[in-house]
């Protein structure tokens, strides 16, 4: 089964994918952490690719569907994929649409820092490490996401180029809408009821 979860920056996607693919032991492919890996490998796509990021754009399809083809296996979890139009090359048999404001949006990525090691995500309102600085999980360095000064930038990037493909799979029947607004246990039993998961 191949899943994808949608919704803007600071809905909380990357967070539930991760939950899913856990849950249902299938690997999740995150394409914001795989490109940011490359960023910070300073590789030839990383060097590429890290001003548009920075930027709040998004990355060229080629480089994305290159990535997601390395990758792609029966059962998988997609986080932040397909993006645009041009990505819809991989049928899924569920999509997920986490709703949330702009305002909520930008009020979570500006209190955003993830770990520069394990990538768990961490929000000093909702979610604080419990030393501050260091991950809970690994002990790495917890930094402020590269995007968090571009938020605005990237909500209109998402209503441009990614609310069409979200109808896209709405017109399929294959789209479940999720309040995204609440705590992580809510969205998650919601998630987990559509799936049938158990506790
Ligand atoms: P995310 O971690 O999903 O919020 O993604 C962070 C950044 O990675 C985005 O702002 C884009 O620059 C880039 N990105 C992630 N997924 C894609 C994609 N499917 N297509 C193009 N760019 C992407």
């Amino acid at each position: 089964m191949k899943l994808t979860i949608f919704g803007p920056p600071g809905s909380g996607k990357g967070t539930y994918a991760k939950m899913l693919g856990k849950d249902f032991r299938v690997p999740v492919i995150s394409i914001g952490d795989l490109l940011r890996e490359e960023v910070t490998n300073k590789s030839e796509i990383g060097l590429k690719i890290k001003d548009l990021m920075e930027k709040g754009d998004l990355v060229p399809d080629e480089i994305v569907l290159e990535i997601v083809n390395k990758k792609i296996s029966d059962n998988v979890v997609f986080d932040g994929f397909p993006r645009d139009m041009k990505q819809i090359s991989v049928d899924v048999d569920k999509a997920i649409n986490l709703t949330c404001s702009d305002e909520v949006c930008i009020k979570r990525i500006t209190n955003r820092l993830i770990c520069s090691k394990c990538k768990k995500i961490y929000n000093l309102i909702t979610l604080p490490p419990r030393v501050k600085g260091e991950c809970d999980e690994c002990g790495g360095n917890l930094i402020s996401r590269v995007d968090a000064n571009v938020v605005k930038d990237r909500l209109r990037v998402f209503k441009r180029e990614t609310l069409p493909v979200i109808n896209y799979f709405r017109k399929k029947n294959v789209l479940v809408e999720i309040d995204g607004e609440r705590s992580i246990d809510e969205v998650y039993a919601d998630i987990r009821k559509l799936f049938k998961l158990k506790k």
